[in-house]
């Protein structure tokens, strides 16, 4: 087991935002960041917080990285708002953009929010769920650079192209999801080769397009899989085409052609969607959703996706920090 030193929210919101503002970040960009990083130690996201200080200050320090972004909206048409990111990292576009996509959705239905020009380093469900706090249904979808082989390949070609999707429920925490669509996420690997963990078979293939259970060989010259075999395979081809076909940013093999490999994100879009169940269902919509999470959550052995963060929210003490990470963490201050 690696060593980990307690630290609160609070500790890590500070060291995050000290961290960013000493290498190039402006106190808004810093801000933002630190509280995407934060809230994802909060929840329990261990692989999108502290975990990607030392990628987004590689990205800041070898000048890839707006620190001082302005990210402003553009009106495409009433539904459709576009986010221009001013090549910064992505939180502060979101932060900006989340109020005014609710507030199109909650008018027209629906609305869509292209991001664009942007960095991305960050789980998703942070804007979904806000969205599903302003009573809406929230969709995000990014894409990385390649690291996940199509079925049928052994060469990588999608980034591991997360989704996400919150529906609200006034009174009660959203229900929730936001998944890889690479059969573990890229950062779990990480930090299972960092601490010495095998991973499930049907995970990746090493470098010569073999299966393999040590993360090192996928980290290192490997691939990892779709979930779900050719499902999977079509749902991250799906993402590739909304996150940057239909948004004009980047496919995943283009970051990787354009990026300088710093160890921060490549330069990528993602794609917000917001639905008003209000709107679109009417009144009863919220009461008649209630009888089917009641149905769901009574099966035995459900447990609704979400759940997990939130109980971790619930948990007002310290959380545990991996003492390199914070010594390297540290060290950039
Ligand atoms: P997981 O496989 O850990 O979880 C996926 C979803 O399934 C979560 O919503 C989780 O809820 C839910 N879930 C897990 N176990 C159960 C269960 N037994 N019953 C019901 N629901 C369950 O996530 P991934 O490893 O696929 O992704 C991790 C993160 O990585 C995501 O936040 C994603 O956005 C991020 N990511 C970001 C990328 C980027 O480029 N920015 C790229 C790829 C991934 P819960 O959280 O409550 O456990």
């Amino acid at each position: 087991m690696a060593d980990t030193t307690d630290i609160t929210v609070a500790e890590i919101h500070d060291l995050a935002y000290k961290a960013l503002l000493a290498n190039g970040c402006n106190e808004q960009n810093a801000l933002s960041i630190a509280t995407t990083v934060s809230t994802a130690e909060r929840d329990g996201s261990e692989s999108h917080g502290m975990f990607r200080i030392p990628g987004y200050v590689s990205a800041l320090r070898s000048g890839k990285v707006n620190g001082q972004a302005n990210p402003t909206a553009e009106t495409v048409t009433p539904a459709v708002i576009r986010m221009q990111g001013d090549g910064g990292f992505t939180p502060l576009a979101i932060e900006r953009g989340v109020p005014l996509l609710a507030e199109a959705a909650s008018t027209f239905g629906i609305a869509l929010m292209p991001i664009v020009n942007t960095y991305h380093f960050a789980a998703l469900w942070p804007e979904t769920e806000k969205l599903a706090e302003h009573g809406l249904v929230g969709l995000a979808f990014t894409v990385a650079k390649p690291k996940v082989a199509p079925t049928g390949a052994t060469k990588a070609l999608f980034g591991t192209n997360p989704i996400s999707v919150a529906w609200p429920r006034p009174g009660k925490t959203p229900w929730v999801f936001d998944m890889a669509t690479s059969a573990r996420a890229l950062g779990d690997i990480q930090i299972a080769a960092r601490d010495g963990h095998e991973i499930p078979p049907g995970t990746g293939l090493d470098s010569e397009g073999n299966p393999t259970t040590d993360p090192n060989m996928i980290a290192e010259g490997g691939v990892l899989l779709p979930f779900g075999g050719h499902k999977g395979s079509a749902i991250a081809t799906m993402v590739e085409l909304l996150a940057a076909g239909l948004i004009s940013e980047q496919f995943s093999f283009e970051a990787a052609q354009n990026d300088n490999n710093d160890g921060g994100p490549a330069r990528g879009g993602e794609l917000l969607m917001a639905m008003s169940p209000e709107v679109i269902a009417g009144d009863d919509w919220e009461a008649h959703c209630e009888t089917f999470f009641t149905r769901l959550s009574g099966l035995e052995g459900v447990r609704l996706p979400g759940q997990r963060r939130h109980d971790n929210r619930g948990d007002t003490g310290p959380r545990k920090v991996n003492n390199e990470l914070l010594d390297q963490i540290r060290a950039l201050l």
